[in-house]
């Protein structure tokens, strides 16, 4: 609104001292005015359309940037909060690794104890057994090493996110050849066939020994499982430009598509009524990419339903 004189429209008239002429420009924000931009001046009739136009446009710029400062403003409390949800998160996280720790280690002990005396009853050393009581002491001993295992995967799981890794030269070569040896007897018990296409003198990578033969036995055990009597394992090595690869494959049910990548998430299996048979809680294969990862390294899973698995561990070259 342009006003000439003031002293014309009572509602202004003593509005300002000394004020005779006035221009009054709304400042919006969208279609909402937020406030008013208020040009005053002593003179009588001081303002034309030139400047109503030119005070329009530094109203609408107003207008902008109110705007920016109120999202800015917006965005800091909303980024404020994040941070504040993030901590609370990460404390709750520490807070679940420290309970997991605590847990695994108090596991240990007793678990490790009963494997040892249910070792003991199997061997025949405290005494012969019935063949009955043969076999409830061989369940409790597959068992108790089951239990075991997964202590480990899960102690290893949270070590494996938390402390760095004390890396020497690993060859990946000799790593599978052994891992096919001690698992020789897993194969032949469930009627399997092992295949191994290891390259010889292949280069080194680098890495905690521990941690790459828990991912290849989680490998080869999940062939095991996931793969009938009659079927084959075929553990492969060989150099692909700066990575050493490691294969597993096995003739096994398969993985339907959709769910290959969810298979690398802690506690994930596979759904099914056919595959609740399987024994398991779903943290192998994390344990694998966790490790895997750690090492800068990257697994992958091709599989068809039915067909089999192979799934490839590529670790890059030690250049040291
Ligand atoms: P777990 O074996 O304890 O269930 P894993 O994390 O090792 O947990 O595997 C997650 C899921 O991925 C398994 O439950 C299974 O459904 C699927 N899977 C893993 N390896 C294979 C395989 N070689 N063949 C078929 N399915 C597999």
């Amino acid at each position: 609104m342009l006003i000439g004189d003031v002293r014309e429209i009572p509602y202004y008239y003593n509005a300002g001292e000394g004020v005779l002429s006035e221009l009054a420009i709304p400042v919006s924000v969208g279609r909402q005015v937020i406030g008013v931009l208020n040009v005053e001046s002593r003179r009588l009739n001081a303002f034309d359309e030139e400047d109503m136009a030119f005070y329009t446009a530094i109203a609408g710029q107003l207008g902008v940037a109110l705007e920016n400062a109120r999202l800015y403003q917006e965005v800091c409390r909303h980024a404020d909060k994040l941070a504040d949800a993030l901590t609370k998160l990460r404390e709750l996280d520490n807070l679940k690794n420290e309970f997991i720790q605590n847990v695994s280690h108090e596991l240990r002990s007793p678990l490790s104890l009963v494997r040892g005396y249910a070792d003991l009853l199997v061997s025949g050393e405290l005494g012969e057994l019935t063949s009955k009581q043969q076999e409830a002491a061989q369940i409790i001993a597959r068992r108790g090493r089951m239990l075991s295992e997964l202590v480990e995967d899960i102690t290893l799981i949270l070590q494996a996110e938390t402390r760095p890794l004390a890396p020497t030269p690993v060859a990946l070569g000799d790593l599978a050849h052994a891992a096919a040896e001690d698992f020789q007897v897993a194969i032949e018990r469930a009627k399997l066939k092992l295949r191994t296409d290891i390259t010889p003198n292949l280069p080194w990578v680098n890495g905690e020994t521990m941690y790459l033969r828990r991912a290849l036995d989680n490998l080869l055990a999940n062939a095991i499982k996931f793969t009938p009597a009659g079927g084959t394992i075929t553990v492969r090595v060989r150099q692909q430009g700066d990575y050493v690869v490691m294969e597993v494959s096995d003739t096994g049910i398969g993985i339907p598509p959709d769910q290959h990548e969810r298979i690398f998430e802690r506690f994930y299996q596979v759904d099914g009524s056919s595959r609740r048979r399987y024994s398991g809680v779903g943290i192998g294969l994390a344990l694998v990419k966790e490790i895997v990862e750690t090492h800068h390294g990257h697994v992958a899973v091709e599989s068809q339903l039915g067909q089999g698995s192979t799934f490839t561990v590529s670790l890059p070259v030690s250049k040291g």
